[in-house]
């Protein structure tokens, strides 16, 4: 495995112009199969199908490139690319555990993982404990003699609770059992996972790595020993290999990568600080914010933070938070983020009327998501909708 410099893995690695007429932008190897010369040759490629070329449900030289770019960036020696990131989180836990297992979850992980640990690893015999990540004694402590997997997102979407990523690490290899982390949040310009120790590193791709709001994928990036083994079982069974005209937006996707985050990184840093100012604003919450609580171990485990954050509004009625929500006029309500455009989303949409309670801080939640926007067009659109708090 080598280190190579962020330009030349976004720019460079991987792409191999000499077979597709020195086009700059690379080929969408648009295929379902690829043909043999000889039985002797397919004969060969049966035996090692990770090794090559028969079927795009397996491999795909577009595919491959971006497989090649994803592992550079995270540090890994491989990677896997999938049509979502809940695929991803589905194929980081289930080919590692069989009945009798037990998982250790940090708590709330990305619902569809909490999905995975409630509703469906139960049918097959596998427990999951969750626990507060946030210390080290209570993954510690929840150890068992059957756990084979600690599962990881740090910081998490929404409260933005990080691990002590080298602290479990250690912890994990010295009970022999593998790490999983979903680093959507960071993207591998923020945080490398795998310089901790971590085994597998995955990703929802519709976020800052596609950064456009227009494609779903995700990412498994680890060990090549360990990808061969989901690549030959799950992966071409459960056949969500990611599509070659989705892994050429990605590659697109990536040239910018850096610099849509340096970009967002200044617009929340400006926005932050002045909802914190706020008179309307409760508290906000963002891991690189002086007054986080993590703030220590954030700044010791991530280079960068980017745009989501997340702020409680003083206002305690429900109707006023609402219509702060609906009158924004440029910052859109919608899920997802990552993307060119700011969003927001109140947890009160996940409440029924009835259930809000004012007491509640978690309640008068707004999770928001900073685009490319100038920071004063956003600002402006927050204060005008600010007026019915
Ligand atoms: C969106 C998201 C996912 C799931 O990814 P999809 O691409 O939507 O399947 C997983 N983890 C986190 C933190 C996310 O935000």
């Amino acid at each position: 495995m080598e280190n190579y410099d962020l330009s030349f893995i976004l720019n460079e690695l991987g792409e191999c112009r000499d077979q597709y007429f020195q086009a700059v932008s690379p080929p969408i190897v648009q295929t379902s199969n690829f043909a043999f010369r000889t039985v002797e040759e397919m004969r060969i490629r049966f035996q090692d199908e990770y090794g090559g070329y028969i079927y795009s449900r397996g491999l795909n030289p577009t595919v491959d490139i971006l497989r090649k770019k994803l592992a550079a960036l995270e540090e890994t020696e491989d990677a896997l690319v999938l049509n979502s990131g809940a695929a991803a989180i589905f194929l980081s836990v289930v080919p590692f555990v069989q009945q009798g297992d037990h998982v250790i979850s940090v708590q709330q992980p990305y619902s569809w993982a909490q999905k995975l640990f409630n509703d469906i690893l139960p049918r097959f015999g596998v427990q999951t404990s969750y626990v507060d990540a946030r210390e080290l004694s209570q993954i510690r402590d929840a150890i068992q003699s059957n756990t084979r997997l600690i599962y990881l997102e740090s910081p998490n979407s929404w409260d933005f609770a990080i691990q002590d990523l080298e602290g479990v690490a250690k912890l994990a290899k010295s009970h022999n059992l593998l790490t999983v982390i979903d680093n959507s949040y960071c993207s591998p310009i923020f945080q490398k996972p795998s310089r901790w120790g971590i085994d597998l590193v995955l990703h929802s791709a519709t976020k800052y790595l596609s950064g456009h709001s227009d494609t779903v994928a995700g990412v498994l990036c680890g060990r090549t020993e360990l990808l061969r083994k989901v690549f030959n079982l799950e992966y071409l069974t459960a056949g969500n290999g990611i599509q070659p005209f989705n892994a050429w937006l990605l590659i697109r996707g990536l040239r910018t990568l850096p610099v849509r985050l340096e970009r967002i990184q200044k617009t929340t840093m400006i926005i932050v600080e002045c909802l914190k100012k706020h008179p309307k604003i409760e508290s906000v919450l963002f891991p690189l914010d002086p007054e986080f609580p993590q703030f220590e171990l954030a700044r010791k485990q991530m280079s960068g933070a980017c745009g989501l954050f997340s702020f409680v509004v003083k206002c305690r009625d429900p109707h006023r938070i609402e219509l702060f929500c609906n009158k924004l006029r440029h910052i859109l309500m919608a899920v997802s983020w990552g993307g060119h455009e700011s969003l927001i989303i109140p947890r009160l949409a996940g409440i029924p009327l009835e259930q809000f309670n004012p007491e509640d801080s978690s309640h008068r939640l707004i999770r928001m998501y900073v685009g490319l926007e100038d920071a004063d067009y956003l600002l402006s659109d927050l204060t005008q909708a600010m007026v019915h708090l």
